[in-house]
């Protein structure tokens, strides 16, 4: 058997992971799209979308936890005694069985991209009750804008804004992801960059994409054109 099949298979795996993430934030955008078009009809809708969004969260998975299986053995493989590699296929069948039977449906709703689908459609149900609040304060809502649209680290527009669950501040994912990664490499907890936040601890775990506010970034520069 040759190895480097199984981590061409892996890759490809890995890039259909994307894809289903891919078409999750897909999901989300049409739930958007439908709660914007305030159609009376949409509720058994978004639950169908809903229901689709955790399904394809549950694949996710599955396909990052057989990965994860695949890519731990073949890394251990050179250690192993040579008649243990004709029982692989079996010891991955085994260790994917075991791990996936520990996984709970309820924990799909954990998944960064079904929190995300949620935050989409809740925030994007906002404009509706919020309307008559803007326009009396035209001016703060204009800066909460601006604000939010720029990411505190780069002080540049964001392009994929994550949000700290925990205090409800954006940032960049890019920038971000590595400030954590650099922090964390020198032992160090990451604070939360906005002035005045009390956020002493920012952890990836905490972070999600919005992409109700990518959304509008997106529309805001697309009128502007
Ligand atoms: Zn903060």
């Amino acid at each position: 058997m040759s190895f480097s099949a199984v981590q061409a298979a892996l890759s490809g795996l890995r890039s259909c992971q994307e894809d289903v993430g891919t078409n999750m934030d897909m999901l989300t955008y049409v739930a958007m799209d439908l709660v914007e078009s305030h159609e009376t009809e949409h509720s058994s809708s978004l639950e169908t979308l809903q229901a689709m969004i955790l399904e394809s969260a549950e694949l996710e998975r599955e396909i990052n936890c057989f990965s994860n299986i695949v890519e731990h053995l073949n890394s251990e493989v050179s250690q192993l005694p040579p008649e243990a590699l004709f029982s692989l296929s079996d010891r991955v069948k085994e260790q994917y069985e075991a791990k996936r039977a520990s996984l709970s449906k309820a924990e799909l709703h954990n998944h960064q991209k079904v929190i995300a689908f949620k935050e989409g459609v809740g925030s994007a149900l906002q404009p509706e009750n919020g309307e008559e609040a803007e326009n009396q304060d035209e001016d703060i809502a204009v800066t909460q804008r601006f604000v939010n649209f720029t990411c505190p680290l780069t002080q540049v527009e964001m392009e994929n804004p994550m949000k700290n669950k925990v205090c409800n501040h954006h940032y960049d994912e890019g920038a971000i992801l590595a400030m954590i990664k650099a922090r964390h490499k020198q032992h160090k907890k990451f604070r939360c960059p906005v002035v005045g936040c009390g956020n002493i601890n920012v952890i990836q775990a905490d972070l999600v994409p919005d992409l109700f506010l990518k959304r509008r970034i997106q529309k805001r520069n697309a009128s502007q054109v």
